[in-house]
């Protein structure tokens, strides 16, 4: 099963859950990455910037993604 990480980049807070665990967010099983990031609000200081990648194996390997995501880092 693979493991969604989400990250508030205003505090700080981190939480995984799996895709198992979608609905209990009111959210579709299958529901992108996109989708999820515009739906999750961090539940210790409230802000909506929230990251989310998949997690492998325990590993933050698509990591990556997110610089892609807010294009800070451009190539
Ligand atoms: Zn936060």
């Amino acid at each position: 099963m693979a493991r969604i990480a989400l990250e508030c980049l205003n505090c700080g807070h981190r939480a995984s859950l799996t895709e198992d665990d979608l609905p209990a967010y009111g959210l579709e099983p299958g529901t992108s990455l996109v989708t999820l990031t515009k739906r999750t609000v961090c539940r210790q200081c409230g802000s909506r910037v929230v990251v989310a990648y998949r997690e492998e194996d325990g590993t933050a390997a698509n990591r990556s993604l997110v610089q892609e995501r807010s294009n800070s880092n451009r190539r």
